[in-house]
């Protein structure tokens, strides 16, 4: 590794120990559920997926093609679970590469059947329904037609039915969607005749239904990424199920540390970003300034990991910092570490300028 990649950048540190612990603390919280552990996030890491599985995950969840593909070259063999339905133009690779996928659109799995054809391969097709959060999934009522068109295709499973939740619209799982998830599952299985084998019912943010008993049985399968990654809840962002708040850090290098104003001096037009600040005057206070940006992570998404560090805001490669606070400011070269919520973990995890590590598991 290049001197300069360990020395100033910015790097995550995913604690793989962490997440196989959260993986297994999850899936001892949702009995009967199969856990399908979502690695998207972290840009499909093979070394998250395979800590997830270790800790009792069935399978991994990913939503890009390449990502996949990453996990397949680095040997993962447990099934994967696309969980963005592809064009049908790419339904060969989502064949050659994914056992599942979630699909909502007939001239897709037409086009999933005719690849398992060419490559002599069945994939498994979950039928995705909308329940209200309108992102992907197909109004319930085109769910028979849909099924009707799916069953006589030859190289192909209808495998399940799903829902996707507190993602777009932010709906809350509850007894009522999910209650029409498990019965749109009872209706597939008199139209096909034979039992499903999934009943997926949504992601992290349906944890919760499970934990007060208010899941109906029949749903034997989630998708979970956050907060096995994160240990949160995913409807509030409060902590979760005793679960690691820290498996993902991220640290960057003080580039500069000084006794500076709290309030801009001169006549304040707008920012780089076309806002117009607003600061309260706290008198002289000692700030750093680190190697980080908002083409890395937005910094609202940054809390530091000493709480005596603020987070005052960020340009594009700087990141300014309160630190007067600390009894001894930091050197020039030292790092300051913060735990990133979904959406800087997922900057975080894109930005190829910052440098990832994943420590082995204890
Ligand atoms: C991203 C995603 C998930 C995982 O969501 P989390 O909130 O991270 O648990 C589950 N299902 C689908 C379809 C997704 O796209």
């Amino acid at each position: 590794m290049h001197r300069r990649d360990t020395l100033t950048k910015a790097i995550v540190t995913v604690d793989l120990g962490k997440v196989r612990d959260n993986a297994s603390r999850v899936v001892s919280h949702l009995p009967g559920i199969d856990v399908i552990a979502v690695t998207k996030v972290t840009c499909g890491s093979p070394e998250v997926g395979a800590a997830m599985l270790a800790g009792g995950a069935v399978a991994l969840g990913e939503s890009r093609l390449e990502n996949v593909e990453r996990l397949r070259a680095a040997g993962v063999t447990a099934p994967i679970w696309l969980l963005r339905a592809p064009t049908p133009d790419l339904a060969g690779e989502a064949v050659r590469l994914a056992e599942i996928s979630l699909e909502s659109e007939l001239e897709t799995v037409v086009a999933l059947d005719r690849a398992g054809e060419r490559q002599s391969r069945r994939h498994g097709v979950v039928a995705m329904v909308d329940l209200g959060d309108l992102r992907e999934g197909m109004v319930p009522a085109h769910l028979p037609a849909f099924v009707a068109a799916v069953e006589p295709l030859r190289h192909l499973d209808l495998v399940g039915v799903g829902v996707n939740l507190t993602c777009y619209g932010a709906i809350v799982p509850d007894e009522d969607n999910l209650g029409r998830l498990a019965a749109l599952g009872a209706d597939v299985e008199r139209l096909t005749g034979r039992p499903l084998r999934y009943l997926s019912g949504g992601n992290s943010g349906s944890i919760g239904m499970v934990i007060c008993g208010r899941m109906p049985a029949a749903v034997n399968t989630l998708r979970i990424g956050e907060t096995i990654l994160l240990g949160v809840d995913t409807l509030t962002r409060e902590p979760a199920l005793d679960l690691h708040l820290d498996a993902i850090t991220v640290s960057a290098p003080v580039i500069e540390c000084q006794l500076k104003p709290s309030l801009p001096i001169g006549t304040s037009a707008q920012d780089a970003f076309g806002n117009r600040p607003a600061f309260a005057d706290r008198g002289e206070r000692r700030r750093a300034i680190c190697a980080l940006g908002r083409q890395d992570a937005p910094p609202e998404g940054l809390r530091p990991l000493d709480p005596r560090v603020r987070v005052l805001g960020a340009s594009s490669d700087h990141l300014i910092l309160d630190v007067e606070d600390l009894e001894r400011p930091p050197a020039l070269g030292e790092s300051l570490a913060f735990v990133p919520n979904y959406a800087a973990t997922l900057q975080l995890f894109t930005s190829p300028y910052v440098h990832k590590v994943f420590t082995p598991p204890a």
